[in-house]
């Protein structure tokens, strides 16, 4: 609540200046990271409450509004976790290769005129509806993120594209632009777990 007079003074829908972290002064970060486990799959993480909420999404991220992808709801990740690239060894753990396939900054679209959160992203993620607007490399506008077999473990989610200016039904980026944001190296040029 340390921030709620310098928000509630501004308009941060329409100014561009920083609205302020609850818990810190940077923009929470997103990262999807590929890795090709036992399963080749895309790691969705969002920063929330101070470490990496985390789901796995088989087919990735789609531009495409109609593309309602399948997201496995995974353990919370440290911080630090958004800059990981490299192998993870056969017998480990999500043994296999792994690189930052796209990762930048979103903010919560759950905000009121004023810019002040109706619903922080925890709230919104324990009721299991997130909506975010994500700046990446590959990856940007809006995208919800909705709970839908809470009743299994892990749960499972949709992750969808909003109808938005950054929506191309044309796009499929994690086919066509394959490199790491952090390296420009591709999943196949890392060295396989042995
Ligand atoms: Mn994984």
């Amino acid at each position: 609540m340390a921030l709620e007079e310098y928000r509630k003074k501004r308009d941060l829908a329409k100014s561009r200046e920083p609205r302020g972290g609850d818990a810190s002064s940077h923009a929470p970060v997103f990262v999807v990271q590929e890795h090709d486990a036992s399963t080749h799959h895309f790691d969705f993480r969002l920063e929330i409450d101070g470490v990496l909420k985390s789901w796995s999404v088989p087919k990735g991220p789609s531009t495409d509004p109609r593309e309602k992808r399948l997201a496995i709801q995974t353990e919370d990740h440290p911080l630090d976790y958004a800059d990981f690239e490299g192998t993870i060894p056969a017998d480990e753990y999500g043994g296999g290769r792994v690189i930052v396939w796209d990762a930048g900054s979103y903010s919560n679209l759950k905000v009121d005129d004023d810019g002040n959160e109706e619903v922080s992203m925890l709230e919104a993620w324990q009721a299991g509806h997130l909506t975010v607007w994500l700046q990446g490399e590959k990856i940007c506008g809006g995208y919800a993120l909705t709970r839908f077999r809470d009743e299994e473990d892990p749960p499972k989610w949709l992750l969808v594209k909003m109808d938005d200016a950054g929506a191309d039904a044309r796009r499929r980026p994690t086919s066509t632009e394959p490199a790491s944001v952090l390296s420009q190296r591709t999943i196949e040029d890392l060295d396989e777990p042995e």
